[in-house]
């Protein structure tokens, strides 16, 4: 166990990087992008707050007032020239994802997938087998684990941890919800031997972008070790012409795997 003394003070957090980038609340994400499949899946889902859609609005304010030492767990980025890429998708398994592997399948694109392990299923599970395509834990219901003390910690993430393993899930890949870094959950995950992985450039497909919009945010913030965050609702169509994209600007996109043999490269935040 680490010994750190920090006390993250959210609500303080959260309306300092509101106030700094002067951005407006939006509706969360789960309103916005997944209402169909809301209807077609019956999962249970913890509603994301107006306060947590603001820290996630403001992330990198966010990420700024976080100790390095903390942050030094994940893997934002590769520290590399080479001109690799990783595609990432939060919140799955969904009604969207089987259409966005097929996607995906048909340029032969690897991506991982960040799963909600209560909406796992036996069903579900069988989606990940194929071998393009890796996964890890992103909490059980998206809850915000800056509300939670070590204990109610560890017991989320050793719950994931057996469907994981119920389901015939290997993974020692964990995303919180929001991209909330406590020192209880580095303590988890350094407890459990798991490997932190969060992104550096955020699609920001959970904030009504689409279109133009989406393909250039991506697009126009590569760089050599990227990790992109996307969610399995993202816009096929747009996904098709990044994906294009990348390609077009001499990257390749591999496995979250083959990115975590570079080393860490986390002094960007
Ligand atoms: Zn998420």
């Amino acid at each position: 166990m680490i010994l750190l003394q920090f006390t993250l003070n959210k609500k303080n957090l959260v309306e300092n990087s509101v106030q700094a980038s002067s951005l407006t609340l939006v509706k969360p994400i789960v309103e916005i992008d997944y209402a169909r499949a809301q209807e077609e899946v019956q999962v249970q889902k913890q509603q994301a707050s107006p306060e947590d859609f603001a820290l996630y609005k403001g992330y990198y304010n966010y990420l700024a007032s976080i100790p390095q030492e903390l942050k030094d767990y994940f893997h934002f980025k590769a520290n590399t020239t080479d001109k690799i890429v990783v595609l990432s998708f939060d919140d799955g398994p969904l009604a969207y994802t089987p259409s966005l592997m097929e996607v995906l399948s048909q340029s032969n694109t690897p991506a991982t997938f960040f799963l909600l392990c209560n909406r796992i299923t036996n069903t579900n599970s069988q989606w990940y087998s194929n071998p393009l395509f890796s996964y890890g834990m992103h909490t059980l219901s998206h809850k915000d684990y800056s509300y939670l003390d070590f204990e109610q910690t560890k017991q989320e993430i050793d719950k994931c941890q057996e469907i994981f393993a119920a389901n015939n899930l290997l993974s020692q890949f964990f995303r919180p919800a929001f991209g909330i870094i406590t020192p209880e959950l580095v303590d988890v995950l350094k407890t459990n031997q798991i490997i932190g992985v969060l992104w550096n450039i955020d699609s920001l497909d959970w904030d009504k972008k689409r279109g133009d919009e989406l393909v250039a945010q991506v697009l126009d913030n590569l760089s050599p070790g990227s990790i992109v965050l996307f969610h399995d609702g993202v816009n096929q169509t747009d996904l098709k012409r990044i994906i294009a994209g990348i390609s077009e600007q001499g990257y390749r996109i591999v496995s979250l795997e083959e990115l975590l043999e570079y080393p860490k490269l986390n002094s960007i935040y």
